[in-house]
């Protein structure tokens, strides 16, 4: 019932039903929450029921609130269905106040605790319900100490904390011009309406964000009666895990302090003592607790992180939950729990959070490491990269031919800078989003790529960063964390990734129970091979306009586009050939025997021209023309609205050369590939779709080309489509007619859905996103009931007319598990997504059919 009763008040009456020694107490639920939210008073049975919960609770303990004799005493905890640091912390001791604190010291006879709980009280209240500043309270507990040399909270006596009372009050009294609030049931009025409120706290929502957690009603507020770590040394507190969640091993694995209270432990106000410890100062306690993780763990079928206290000898469990973990050790024991017999290889593989396999896919800095952070940016694409800095394209190239490794420093990038993002062991940017096209094209390189670090002012002139007052330059070391967004100076030691071990263990049973296949995106043979070592099952998109971007071809295309009649633009178009059919050759034989989705020529010409006068010139030269006729050509190239413009199909059918030329070259290298025994699949990909008359006039100028090969023909070939035009959605029975394939190329079918450039959107997307306009950002995960609507459309429509066509996504969403399992929902044949995270599709593929069957 963790939605309604959020997830500490589950597990909470979870054990209690167990019969596991909880405190008892009451839950609050989301429901009266969100209620609250939206009308600022409580549903009208609430009163009543909260009374009737309270009295139940004062005759479980049999203790009253306000009682100056013996008090009833609570902790007010906050806790929603999802675990969520950032919202209202846990008050203790609820329910004291001058006199009641009296009758706790005569009943447990042990003045020294209750004016320690009282003390303790007023602090934590002031600061989460009162709103005052924590500082000022320690900074009296400090003094109290100092003046009378202590070096231990502990060593405060009675009388010392009488003392810091009745100075916590009156800073209480000086701050908020009002005494300290000393009825309980007001006291519990103010720390509820606290829980709620910091739902809406900017760290919650900042956390919420961040996180990706959407439509949770709100917290729960947990009321529970207290028990005590702090009555002396038979008394104590403490955290454990069930087992190690740094690496998995199955150990016991805590800390303890004895004579504490609440997060002591975590706070690290004393340095607590290893777990194994426990055994010798209380061998029975310790027992118990040993049977009681093993029974929790059998509960809930998986590590548990658990709370407990010990008040006089007697253990009380305060908590579980099912603890984090980091990616190593959600493999090692997810694959533990199945040997065990406690869950199957199907939860098993549901238990990853495929997100996490990315962490472990990319070289990793080695965490032991030493490492000064200059600056912290977006970590836009995982992994970790160190060389020297450069600040442009060319020199990038320039350097790594020199055989060094280089990061690529710019403000942003743009296609231009293609080549030296590819030599690049990294990129980084101070402008642009996590959809900036620095981190887009990273991501798909699987670069590494810290994009909008603004701490870095990078003056690519005078060759400086400066970050904090620190100058650097080129040639100057930098290592990126694209993982943690760190910018660190000099080499920080690495450690490799490869699929091996538990990883290899849990994706071969995912590839057990997935349905659709999975292949990647991928542009050269070595992109290729990092696919199919991560168990790719062939290309879903090759663009093959990075194949132009390469300094030695870069000019020759310059020279087709600038071209003013047909020969002349045929003639360079011969030169570029051999090129494109060693790339495409390449590609066929890493992934012999499974398919290459080849996408023609896609973007709008001006993406390759030169823009910088002296380039103009250096090419007017070279093909016997004047600066300004060279000139004249690239300005008419101009597009006001490029992504809208003279690209994908439309280029192809006006200019049919060029794509003649790219299938010639498929073909030729299909069939040189499959004339040495290795069969090439190729899937020939006509880019920008939108009326079924574009493909087909397309598809017959393909046929036309491959048919001229004759018996030649030794490979298989389709013809189809990317879909990323709404109008293609709405027509793709027709569009089906002239195609084998579709491939939702959702980049361009959310932006053209939406209307909303990728370019631009860093402009509001994430304050639409901050201010929940909408949920997430559509470029990384599929607008469901937009784009998806039109996906299923298309699907539908299309396998009206072709019940076998074979629809798969090759945009950016097809490697996240969301959109993965949308994908699945509606019946598509494959995903495609960047080689790294190609285990990551694969885990989340798995899910998606696991879940949905
Ligand atoms: P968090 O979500 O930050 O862990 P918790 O509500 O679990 O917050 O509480 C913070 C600390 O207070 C924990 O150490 C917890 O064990 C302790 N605590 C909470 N309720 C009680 C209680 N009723 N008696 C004693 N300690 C408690
Ligand atoms: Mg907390
Ligand atoms: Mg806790």
């Amino acid at each position: 019932m963790q939605e309604l009763l959020g997830g500490k008040g589950a597990n909470l009456a979870e054990m209690t039903n167990l019969g596991l020694p909880v405190p008892p107490g009451y839950i609050i639920t989301t429901e009266a929450c969100r209620y609250f939210l939206e009308n600022n008073s409580y549903p009208q049975s609430f009163e009543e029921e909260h009374g009737t919960a309270i009295r139940q609770l004062e005759n479980d303990m049999g203790k009253k609130f306000g009682d100056p004799a013996d008090p009833l005493l609570v902790s007010v905890r906050s806790g929603a269905a999802v675990s969520m640091p950032g919202m209202m912390d846990t008050i203790l001791n609820l329910g004291l106040n001058d006199e009641s604190v009296e009758g706790l010291a005569t009943k447990t006879q042990n003045p020294r605790f209750a004016y320690d709980a009282y003390r303790r009280f007023i602090q934590m209240f002031s600061n989460v319900v009162l709103g005052l500043d924590m500082e000022k309270f320690e900074h009296i507990l400090e003094e109290a100490k100092k003046k009378r040399g202590y070096t231990q909270d502990t060593q405060l006596t009675a009388e010392d904390l009488k003392e810091l009372i009745d100075m916590y009050k009156q800073i209480v009294m000086a701050e908020t011009g009002q005494a300290f609030p000393s009825e309980p049931m007001r006291q519990l009025d103010l720390a509820i309406l606290a829980v709620f409120g910091s739902w809406d706290n900017e760290r919650a929502i900042k956390y919420r964000r961040i996180n990706n957690i959407h439509g949770l009603l709100g917290t729960a507020v947990n009321v529970q009666a207290m028990v005590y770590g702090n009555m002396g040394e038979t008394s104590g507190t403490g955290v454990a895990f069930t087992r190690n969640p740094s690496n998995g091993d199955r150990e016991f694995f805590g800390e303890f302090l004895c004579n504490a209270q609440g997060e002591d432990v975590v706070a690290g106000i004393r340095t607590p003592n290893p777990i194994a410890e426990l055994e010798q100062v209380m061998p029975e306690v310790y027992a118990t607790l040993i049977q009681i993780k093993d029974q929790l763990e059998k509960h809930y079928a998986d590590m548990q992180d658990i709370e407990f206290t010990i008040q006089e000898g007697r253990l009380f469990i305060l908590q579980t939950r099912n603890g984090k973990r980091t990616a190593r050790a959600a493999l090692r024991i997810a694959i533990e729990l199945v040997e065990e017999g406690l869950i199957n290889k199907e939860t098993a593989v549901m238990k990853v959070d495929p997100h996490a396999l990315e962490q472990l896919l990319h070289p990793q800095l080695d965490p032991t490491a030493q490492k000064n952070v200059i600056a912290r940016g977006l970590p836009a694409s995982p992994g970790a990269a160190t060389g020297k800095i450069v600040f442009t394209a060319d020199e990038a190239v320039y350097e790594v031919e020199q055989g060094e490794k280089v990061i690529l420093v710019r403000r942003e990038t743009s296609p231009e800078d293609i080549h030296g993002m590819h030599v690049a062991e990294g990129i980084l940017t101070s402008t642009g989003g996590m959809t900036s096209h620095a981190a887009v094209v990273a991501r798909g390189m699987g670069k590494t790529c810290i994009a909008g670090c603004a701490d870095l002012q990078i003056d690519a002139k005078a060759k400086t960063i400066k970050a904090h007052d620190q100058i650097y330059r080129e040639g100057d070391i930098l290592t990126l964390d694209g993982t943690s967004g760190e910018v660190i100076v000099g080499d920080v030691p690495k450690i490799e990734s490869e699929i091996s071990g538990d990883l290899q263990t849990i994706l071969e049973w995912a590839d057990d129970f997935r349905e659709m296949h999975v292949r990647a995106n991928a542009d050269t043979p070595h992109d290729a091979e990092v696919a199919r070592k991560f168990g790719a099952q062939g290309i879903g998109l090759c663009r093959t306009e990075h194949m132009f971007f390469d300094e030695s071809r870069i000019d020759i295309m310059r020279k087709v586009i600038v071209s003013t009649d047909e020969k002349t633009r045929r003639a360079y178009l011969e030169e570029l050939l051999p090129f494109q059919k060693e790339d495409f050759a390449g590609l066929f034989k890493v992934m012999a025997g499974h398919p290459v989705t080849i996408r023609l020529l896609d973007p709008p010409l001006h993406e390759f021209l030169p823009n910088s006068d002296a380039k103009i010139l250096e090419l007017a030269e070279g093909m016997g023309m004047t600066f300004q006729e060279l000139k004249t050509i690239t300005e008419n190239l101009h597009e006001v609205n490029p992504m809208l413009g003279h690209r994908g199909c439309r280029l192809g059918i006006t200019y049919p050369e060029i794509y003649e030329m790219q299938v010639r070259a498929i073909t030729e290298a299909a069939i040189e590939v499959s004339k040495h025994g290795e069969t090439a699949i190729v899937e020939i990909e006509v880019p920008l779709i939108a009326t079924a008359s574009e493909l087909k006039h397309v598809r017959q100028m393909i046929e036309s080309v491959v048919s001229g090969y004759g018996s030649q023909i030794n490979f298989i070939y389709k013809v189809g489509t990317m879909i990323e035009i709404p109008r293609a959605c709405l027509t793709a029975n027709e569009i089906a007619e002239h195609a084998d394939f579709f491939s939702f190329g959702t980049n361009d079918l959310t932006q053209t859905t939406f209307g909303i450039s990728r370019d631009d959107a860093g402009k509001f997307i994430s304050y639409y996103v901050d201010h929940n306009i909408i949920e997430r950002d559509p470029a990384e995960t599929i607008d469901v009931d937009g784009v998806g609507k039109l996906m299923h459309i298309a699907v539908t429509l299309g396998r009206e007319n072709k019940p076998d066509l074979e629809v798969g996504i090759c945009g950016e969403q097809g490697g996240d598990p969301k959109s993965i399992e949308f994908c699945q929902k509606i019946g598509l044949n494959y995903v495609s997504c960047s080689p790294y995270r190609v285990p990551v599709a694969r885990l989340a593929a798995a899910q998606a059919a696991i879940k949905l069957k």
